[in-house]
């Protein structure tokens, strides 16, 4: 079922609309007509079943109906921030789009210190706007009830200070050893309410970096006996926490509203 985001201002009292882009999509490319259903989230965990109620083409709206509303299933119990160093290339594309499929809550990208990629004010804004608009997109594919915010680049050590307010830090680190204090690790954000996890660019972290990590708290891991490239590292992290803590709520796909 199509799945759309509004803000929470589009619905009220058992109605909704869409507006914009969204509305120009429905009618024009889905030429979705009365009657028919799709899914809104308002970004605050929770989704609504609607169905049309008009294609109002005079005021470019998608009046609707509000069927059912249910806490969304697509989210993972933990708000997992992921402090990604700022890769070559476009490869921060790539990193965010899987990052948003695999439950990210937000994406930080961070300006290490081995960081080549070096953006001016008007670059970091440019590549902000269009990583954000990977997010969205993503959201929209993987089901997801909030689209994962993008935040400005930040410096490390903003990174960390952001990372100290979260409920705890995992930093995969290349020099890290032994598999067990990993897994430990992982299995220890049960119950936290959210968690930063800190990769590298290519050049990895700065002794100092991973050194200010471990005494703000960081759990250094490794995440196996092989080099990972950046933009594996994040995915590959991601991928092991979310099978540790996916929940087995069960979906209302079987259409049971509330
Ligand atoms: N320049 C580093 C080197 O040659 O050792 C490699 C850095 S790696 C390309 C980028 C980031 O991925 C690292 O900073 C770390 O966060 C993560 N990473 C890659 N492989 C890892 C591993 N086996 N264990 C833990 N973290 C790893």
């Amino acid at each position: 079922m199509p799945r759309f985001f509004v803000t929470e201002d589009h619905i009220e009292g058992g109605r909704a609309y869409i507006d914009g882009g969204d509305y120009s999509h429905i009618a024009n490319v889905l030429r979705m007509k009365k009657g028919e259903e799709l899914t809104l989230s308002a970004g605050n965990g929770t989704d609504y079943f609607c169905s049309i109620e008009e294609v109002n083409k005079a005021e470019k709206r998608i009046e609707l109906a509000v069927v059912g509303s249910w806490k969304s299933f697509s989210e993972l119990p933990v708000k997992l921030y992921l402090f990604q160093g700022l890769p070559k290339a476009d490869k921060m594309e790539l990193i965010v789009q899987k990052a948003v499929e695999l439950g990210a809550y937000a994406v930080v990208p961070v300006a290490t210190e081995r960081a080549v990629v070096k953006l001016d004010a008007k670059g970091r804004e440019k590549k902000q706007a269009r990583w954000q608009a990977i997010s969205e997109s993503a959201a929209k594919q993987a089901g997801r009830a909030v689209i994962p915010e993008v935040l400005p680049v930040m410096s490390f050590k903003e990174a960390l200070e952001m990372a100290k307010g979260l409920g705890a830090i995992v930093m995969p680190y290349e020099k890290a050893e032994g598999m067990e204090f990993s897994r430990k690790a992982i299995k220890e954000l049960h119950g936290a309410a959210s968690a930063g996890i800190f990769i590298g660019p290519e050049g990895g972290f700065s002794e100092a970096e991973a050194k200010a990590a471990e005494e703000a708290g960081a759990r250094i891991i490794s995440l196996g006996k092989r080099i990972l490239r950046t933009e594996t590292a994040g995915m590959t992290v991601l991928s092991i926490i979310m099978f540790e803590l996916e929940e087995d709520t069960a979906g209302n796909t079987d259409g049971n509203i509330s």
